[in-house]
């Protein structure tokens, strides 16, 4: 058991931010040398920690994009499958409907989007049943979200008489796509996991290298925390083969990341998230240049999809 004392993490609200915040912030080689000696990657933008910035990057809407139906799954609150706990032990189906409700208003704030969240949290919601919505409702894109597990796990204490989980060793996002199935279908969902994670990189987010997923998910030659499933045909994710629209699912961030964890509730984590979803969903939806530029990106990935 780590004592959150000794590991001095930044968590926004918490007693310990401001201390972590004055080693990290007003001197690079104090923040450098704080890193080192808690053995953190040292990450060219800084993320996750407090004060690395975080921007909104700027969407291309072409002149003809009108309003497009964006389906947001709040991963998780499935029958009989809440997700992961938290380093703060919050349970990964209640930070992925509260991260969708965020989302969808930001989205919809752009009157560029119509963006619904699947899922209302009064009842277990089947994934089956999320892609007939989505379906039905005829989205035009699927975009589920999650918080990741990987890597050695502690436990620490973030509130008096709380254990939690906690590990700090494999921060960042993953965007995982299915090339499980139709062609046009496939190149689609490859053009939207590549545009959102290069959005999310352009906001400053880190991507995830992918170390722990070895024999799960295989990294995209192109664009850094793109992956593409390669669990075992029978155990591969509903969400990213099933929609009949193109579907990614977004892990967005480390949920035993104790700084990851907190940067995910603040407003402008959020922000700069919900901009860089805009500029993919531009960038994929929109056609044209910024779609063949994402497909031209560099080869997809040498295995082929089974038939
Ligand atoms: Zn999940």
């Amino acid at each position: 058991m780590i004592s959150r004392r000794k590991l001095v993490l930044g968590l926004a609200g918490a007693a310990g931010a401001a201390t972590l915040r004055q080693a990290l912030s007003p001197s690079p080689p104090r923040a450098v040398a704080a890193r080192r000696a808690l053995k953190l990657p040292i990450a060219p933008s800084g993320w996750p920690f407090p004060g690395a910035r975080v921007v909104a990057p700027s969407a291309l809407f072409p002149a003809d994009f009108g309003v497009r139906r964006i389906y947001l799954d709040a991963g998780h609150g499935a029958p009989g499958n809440t997700g992961n706990l938290s380093c703060f032990c919050v349970e990964e189906q209640d930070f992925t409907l509260s991260a969708a409700r965020a989302l969808a208003e930001r989205l919809n704030a752009t009157g560029r989007f119509d963006a619904r969240v699947g899922r209302t949290g009064d009842r277990p919601l089947p994934y089956q049943e999320r892609a007939e919505d989505a379906a039905r409702w005829r989205a035009e894109a699927f975009v589920s979200l999650h918080s990741d597990v990987r890597g050695r796990i502690e436990t620490w204490s973030p509130a008096p008489g709380r254990t939690c989980p906690l590990s700090l060793a494999a921060p960042g996002f993953a965007v995982l796509w299915s090339d499980e199935g139709d062609p046009a279908l496939c190149a689609l969902r490859l053009a939207l996991a590549r545009a959102f994670a290069r959005r999310m990189e352009e906001a400053g987010l880190m991507p995830y290298r992918g170390a722990a997923y070895s024999g799960l998910y295989e990294p995209d030659a192109a664009q850094p925390g793109v992956f593409v499933d390669r669990h075992p045909p029978d155990q591969r994710i509903f969400v990213l083969r099933r929609p009949s629209m193109p579907s990614v699912l977004i892990e967005t961030h480390h949920a035993l990341d104790a700084r990851e964890a907190a940067r995910w509730t603040e407003p402008a984590t959020l922000d700069a998230f919900a901009a860089a979803a805009s500029a993919a969903l531009a960038d994929t939806l929109g056609g044209g240049a910024a779609l063949a530029d994402t497909l031209g990106g560099g080869a997809a990935p040498a295995s082929q999809p089974p038939t």
